[in-house]
């Protein structure tokens, strides 16, 4: 459905949003699990849309810089399909877990296979494949690099700070890394998959670098180039239905229900999601609900996709 979107109507909805939002007091609680997120302010509020042509419109805090968390793991996901196609199928599954999105519960009934690519033990997964698969010539950190690429913007940076609380919080991840090794599922040694999983999960990003990093699943895989990942008009729509179906964990069902984009999130409290033909969208705001989705992020797309008419159902 390619659609240019009416953009005098959609920078007065997203203005609407912006102003309300700022101002609204139920907010949700940041993430503390991770320290350095703890401190991040509940009262930041930003949302972006890039359409497919021309410049990303902004509101709100949009050219503020967050943790994307598990946002990254649509990034990571595109390099390890790039690297490896089909077969990174063998070690990774294609269904919602409807657990939480550190559970260890499913992976030991299901023998160490991830259920899919957007929890962490699909994410460290996708991690460990990328690393088994490096070609000489490759950037070091081929996520955060796709992620310049694609939202042309080479200041996109790690925030060492969150790095390093999560090197030194991450025993959950450390154990179902080590789980998987165990189960013959990790080819890499743990702390080193584990370290590329967390500096792709620290990288920072403002609403509008997001939003434009996100615009090639919008694009049926276009902008994306194959000296980074190339994208196919079929990765693409897989990539989406992935995100749609998984991509915000045990909420997905609901999250499909209220908003009907392909929608992933992080614990830093962002959100990307795709109205496939039409835009990429990201909102921003720390405080989390109880399945560890951004609160009214999660609300100002559903507004935005109910205004502007873009579910994809
Ligand atoms: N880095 C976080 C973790 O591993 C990512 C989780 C998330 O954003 N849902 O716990």
């Amino acid at each position: 459905m390619p659609n240019a979107p009416d953009l005098e109507k959609l920078k007065s909805v997203l203005d609407g949003i912006a102003t309300r939002y700022a101002g609204e007091a139920e907010r949700g609680d940041v993430a503390d699990y991770i320290p350095e997120l703890a401190d991040v302010s509940l009262n930041h509020f930003g949302i972006a849309v890039a359409p497919l042509q021309g410049a990303p419109l902004l509101a709100g805090d949009a050219e503020v810089a967050f943790s994307i968390q598990s946002i990254s793991k649509v990034f990571g996901l595109t390099v390890a399909l790039e690297r490896v196609g089909a077969t990174l199928w063998r070690r990774v599954g294609r269904e919602p877990s409807g657990d939480p999105f550190n559970s260890i519960v499913q992976l030991e009934s299901e023998r160490g296979k991830p259920r899919n690519p957007f929890i962490n033990p699909g994410a460290i997964v996708v991690a460990d494949v990328i690393l088994g698969n490096a070609k000489p010539g490759d950037p070091e950190e081929p996520v955060l690099d796709l992620c310049r690429y694609l939202a042309e913007d080479p200041s996109i940076t790690v925030d060492e700070a969150v790095f390093q609380s999560e090197v030194a919080t991450g025993h959950r991840n450390r154990a179902l890394a080590y789980f998987m090794q165990a189960e013959g599922n990790l080819e890499g040694e743990v702390p080193e998959v584990v370290k590329s999983y967390f500096r792709q999960c620290s990288i920072a990003m403002s609403c509008r670098q997001l939003a434009m990093a996100g615009r090639f699943l919008a694009a049926g895989g276009q902008g994306a180039a194959a000296d980074h990942a190339a994208v196919t008009p079929e990765r693409a729509r897989r990539i989406n239905a992935l995100m749609m179906t998984c991509g915000c964990y045990d909420a997905s069902g609901e999250v499909a229900f209220r908003i009907g984009l392909p929608c992933k999130s992080g614990v830093g409290g962002g959100i990307l999601a795709i109205a496939p033909g039409i835009a990429a969208i990201a909102a921003w705001c720390p405080g989390l609900d109880d399945k560890g989705n951004s609160r009214l992020a999660l609300a100002a797309i559903e507004e935005l996709s109910r205004e502007m008419g873009w579910s994809v159902f």
